[in-house]
């Protein structure tokens, strides 16, 4: 075997890059190209169980820009924090229609990947993004959109589907988003899109589901926060008429719900010129003026509430005491003044079959005016959405039937969370990935089992941890963690954040996965606080506060407040708060559960479709560019379970390639097989292959493909032909 066995283990990098660097010979001793930019897959990292091994191949990548990194098909990629000039339209023509692995890693190899899957196999695809926040997830669903909005043929009658699809964004980040902490651009709740493509790959119509969004902040931010971006746009962009009109003051600060997090403006963030493209993207959407200004009347109601004050009179009745709020409340939200005035103060109740009214206290006061603008904002949003997916849906003429589209489905959710305290919304955002790893490991032993079925390989099992038994303990009826919340929701009494504790101690102390401050001895576990339970997740353990799980847990809005707003003038409002909901006596479905049947309903649709798989790390805490922190990344390796991918798919066979273009690559090896080969394909292969000494357990040869085992095997023949 030619040249340099003493190369085996060192990094070696990616062919393609070769050639974008144009470094084809390289002499021995030097720090070679591959050394400096790390391997384009780690599949074909040489100690791929070693962890350091594959934070160390991220880094050299980053360092010279690479962001992008496959696991097998699953695309790893490292936010930049600065502009890369790899997006443009020439990258896009570059990845369209070439096969993943003949040219640099990119989100568009990935994106065009799932298109030429849709179109030659007929069959739906996802791409689920997932990555903790900051960490690019967004950007990349973006960019995927553009990519197809910018590279697939136009359907003649219904160009403008591509402005639409493209237009939904800014307005979901305007309602969506707000400046966080770790990301100025955080959305605030998980979004599915669906993209439709007619038979001819043209994009036709798109979908959107979105889970969960942050309501809470709409009343509440923490310092160096800012509420959801439109509050700022309309104060900061609207029209002079428009904020006369709402009665608001343009300066941020004089607003309560706007400046709990001190952070009004951001240096990133230029709310006027944003005010401006959403009322575009708003047109664009569809919605007419009418629409429009019923919309931002909700907003500015919103604001409103937030300035809304209590006091009380000389009885000890809580009242409203800022009269012209409650003046602009009435008008923007189309509902009648001393009614909702008085909705806000009291509580009507149903005992034993008979309404009760009870006055309400200050603070409980205070209360029901927060849970009235978290419920008038997060319904706002729901409708919003319908809305816009109304103008993305698909209307056209007799082509439509549902066989003759096919999807590719975008999932941008939250990644793993973990903070120095825990709550009911990590809770639920970590069971939904334990959800998304459960389909990543079902999928991805599936696919291996497919693939090596198809080409008559035998197949070998591999061991991995079957995160099930976390999801059950999350969900499984009556005795799950959601079920045991939901009977202490509705449990009248003593019911409390304690009780629920309580409970789940009975029913799941001793379950492997889950932990509390007791032990079996009757000590006490220090790690986890009194008021604690700590979940064993795929990805490491967390602690989570029951404190607030049973009020976030219930939906709480008071039924006279629903049955105002039912009465509201305002369209959107009567569209978001029906009769049917105050008649309807029954008790609204708490939000883990509603949670646990749109996650249920979400795996469905990602079941029935192929996946690509795309992860997202975020290099620094600081949104700076250029800085690798190592500690941070391998946080996220670990959260993210890549080292478990990994290992799944490189159990078996770390490479494998069609033979054609296996031949066509190393043909030059072996001189049966150059200039060409005229005979069988597998022949002409087998033939390359004895010539290189390959050892039988080195590779297999299956119907299409050859598969080698080991990494080495491959730079070696690689080196060989670089030497040549
Ligand atoms: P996430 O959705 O995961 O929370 P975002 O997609 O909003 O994160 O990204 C956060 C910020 O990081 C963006 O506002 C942008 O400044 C930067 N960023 C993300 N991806 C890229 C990229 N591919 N190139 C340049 N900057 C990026
Ligand atoms: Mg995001």
């Amino acid at each position: 075997m030619p040249t340099s066995q003493k190369r085996n283990g060192r990094y070696v990098a990616e062919v393609t890059k070769y050639q974008e660097v144009g470094v084809r010979l390289v002499m021995e001793g030097a720090l070679t190209a591959r050394d400096r930019v790390g391997v384009q897959d780690f599949l074909l990292l040489e100690n791929y169980t070693s962890e350091a091994a594959f934070i160390e191949n991220l880094r050299r990548r980053f360092r010279e820009n690479l962001i992008y990194t496959y696991i097998g098909s699953v695309l790893v990629s490292v936010n930049p924090y600065k502009e890369l000039e790899i997006y443009s339209r020439q990258h896009m023509e570059r990845y369209r229609g070439v096969n993943f692995y003949e040219i640099s890693p990119h989100i568009f190899a990935l994106a065009d990947n799932s298109y030429r899957a849709l179109r030659t196999e007929r069959r739906d695809q996802c791409i689920l993004i997932s990555g903790e926040s900051g960490a690019g997830k967004t950007e990349a669903s973006k960019k995927i959109l553009l990519y197809y909005t910018t590279t697939c043929p136009a359907r003649e009658n219904n160009a403008s589907i591509r402005e639409r699809l493209l237009q939904s964004n800014p307005v979901l980040e305007a309602f969506g988003n707000a400046k966080t902490l770790r990301n100025d651009n955080s959305s605030r709740f998980g979004k599915y899109m669906d993209i439709q493509f007619d038979f001819k790959g043209c994009p036709i119509g798109g979908h959107i589901l979105n889970y969960l969004l942050e309501k809470s902040r709409v009343v509440h931010q923490n310092h160096g926060e800012r509420n959801f971006h439109v509050f700022y746009q309309l104060l900061e962009g609207g029209e002079e008429d428009l904020l006369k009109r709402l009665g608001l003051e343009r300066n941020p600060q004089q607003h309560h719900y706007l400046v709990k997090g001190c952070c009004p403006r951001v240096s990133s963030i230029n709310d006027r010129n944003d005010w401006k493209t959403v009322n575009k993207a708003l047109t664009i959407i569809g919605f007419n003026e009418a629409e429009v200004e019923k919309l931002f009347d909700i907003v500015g109601s919103v604001i409103h509430l937030g300035n809304t004050q209590f006091g009380e009179d000389e009885d000890g009745e809580t009242h409203i005491t800022t009269e012209t709020q409650l003046r602009y409340l009435s008008k923007l939200l189309g509902v009648n003044g001393s009614e909702l005035s008085q909705a806000l103060t009291h509580r009507k109740i149903t005992a034993k079959g008979e309404e009760m009214v009870s006055p309400l206290n200050l603070e409980q006061a205070i209360l029901s005016r927060d849970a009235l603008a978290k419920g008038v904002y997060r319904r706002t949003f729901t409708w919003l959405v319908a809305k816009i997916n109304q103008s993305l849906a698909f209307k056209d003429d007799i082509y439509y039937s549902g066989k003759c589209s096919s999807v590719i489905g975008l999932l941008d959710i939250y990644g793993f969370e973990v903070f120095q305290i825990n709550s009911f919304e990590q809770f639920c955002i970590n069971y939904c990935n334990e959800k998304l790893q459960q389909l990543l490991i079902e999928l991805t032993l599936k696919s291996e089992q497919e693939e090596y079925e198809a080409e008559g390989i035998a197949w070998e099992p591999v061991n991995y941890f079957d995160n099930k038994i976390i999801c059950d303990l999350v969900e499984e009826k009556h005795k799950g963690i959601i079920a045991i919340l939901d009977e202490e929701c509705l449990r009248p009494g003593d019911a409390s954040d304690i009780t629920f504790l309580e409970k789940m101690e009975d029913t799941l102390g001793g379950h492997a996965h889950f932990v509390t401050h007791k032990l079996a001895n009757g000590k006490t576990r220090k790690a986890v606080g009194r008021e604690e339970f700590r979940l064993l997740h795929y990805a490491g353990e967390v602690n989570y506060s029951t404190n607030g799980f049973l009020d976030k847990n219930n939906n709480l809005l008071y039924r006279n407040l629903k049955e105002v707003m039912c009465q509201s003038e305002n369209p959107i409002m009567s569209q978001c708060f029906n009769r049917e909901e105050v008649i309807d006596q029954k008790r609204p479905e708490t939000a883990a559960t509603q949670f646990k049947f749109s996650l249920a309903k979400l795996m469905e649709i990602l079941m029935s479709k192929e996946p690509s798989y795309m992860r997202c790390i975020k290099p620094n805490d600081g949104k700076q560019p250029g800085r690798f922190d190592e500690v941070l990344v391998r946080h996220q390796v670990k959260y993210l379970g890549l080292m478990e991918s990994l290992r799944v798919r490189r159990a078996g066979f770390a490479y494998r390639r069609h033979y054609q273009a296996f031949l066509q690559r190393y043909k030059s090896l072996c001189p049966d097989t150059w200039p060409s080969w005229e005979g069988n394909l597998a022949d002409g292969v087998a033939t390359l292959v004895k010539h290189l000494s390959y050892t039988p357990e080195e590779y297999k040869l299956g119907r299409s493909k050859i598969f080698i085992r080991f990494p080495r095997t491959l730079f070696i023949t690689e080196d060989a032909l670089e030497a040549r």
